[in-house]
């Protein structure tokens, strides 16, 4: 059974006294779950604190962002390799607020994704549209163009063992969930779409859904499985919240795992 992945995206928060507050908070949560795992993604300074803290648990590190070269003069940038060497196991990759604030745009993004991919960690793919495009019915089309990017510079094969995670962009932190009807929409449109290209590596990609997730509206996720996980931002900087949630959707997916 894959395990249902949360993780937690810290963006731009944290503090060392923020770390030695929550973590031992969110190991003791953790230890008592049996369907999900936890990621923490903080900003990169602090990944190497984490990765001490979290030694023989089950949560895992994700870094918010790396760069295309693996070394040089690009003053400001962390390659793939260094993430590895402090402990990375996932990479976001394609956030809209890079793509929004930093001008990512999806050949990076493209290249990024193949770079984590072949270097041995796991990108999470994050994909998904404006209000603007949602307006206009362009959200499959959105999505299928970074997909189709990816493809051009690779083959199908790199999604194998990769996140995807569907982030609409006008639900990341602003208050609004997407509706689940189109949230399953567009994953399963998707997972076809990967599937006519290759029926085997469509098992092995994880689905996440992020974009103002909450203990309040979650309920909805869990009539059916077809997301793997969800990233969460805002929640997941409130600790009393965050293990609320976390909690929460254990139950679900307990309950869920039954029926
Ligand atoms: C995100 O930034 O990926 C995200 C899901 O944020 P929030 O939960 O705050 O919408």
């Amino acid at each position: 059974m894959k395990k249902f992945l949360i993780i937690a995206n810290w963006k731009l928060n944290g503090s060392y006294n923020f770390i030695d507050k929550n973590l031992n908070i969110i190991k003791k949560i953790n230890n008592s779950l049996n369907y999900c795992q936890l990621s923490i993604s903080p900003p990169y300074v602090y990944l190497n604190y984490i990765n001490n803290l979290i030694k023989n648990t089950s949560i895992s590190l994700t870094a918010q962002n790396v760069d295309i070269h693996l070394k040089g003069s690009f003053t400001g940038e962390i390659s793939v390799n260094m993430l590895k060497d402090i402990g990375v196991k996932y990479v976001i990759i394609g956030h809209s607020e890079r793509r929004i604030y930093h001008n990512e745009d999806i050949d990076l993004i493209s290249k990024k994704f193949v770079l984590v991919k072949k270097y041995g960690l796991i990108p999470i793919l994050c994909i998904g549209e404006t209000a603007e495009q949602k307006k206009n019915k362009l959200t499959e089309k959105i999505c299928i163009n970074q997909i189709n990017s990816i493809l051009k510079i690779s083959n199908i094969k790199i999604f194998n063992n990769t996140i995807i995670a569907y982030e609409p962009i006008w639900a990341i932190g602003s208050g609004k969930i997407a509706d689940i009807n189109e949230v399953k929409k567009i994953i399963l449109f998707i997972k076809k779409y990967i599937f006519s290209l290759n029926k085997e590596i469509i098992k092995n990609i994880y689905f996440q859904y992020g974009g103002s997730v909450n203990f309040f509206n979650i309920n909805h996720f869990f009539t059916k499985k077809y997301i793997n996980g969800f990233l969460i931002g805002k929640v997941s900087l409130t600790i009393k919240d965050f293990v609320l949630l976390i909690e929460k959707i254990e139950k679900s997916l307990y309950l869920l795992n039954r029926s």
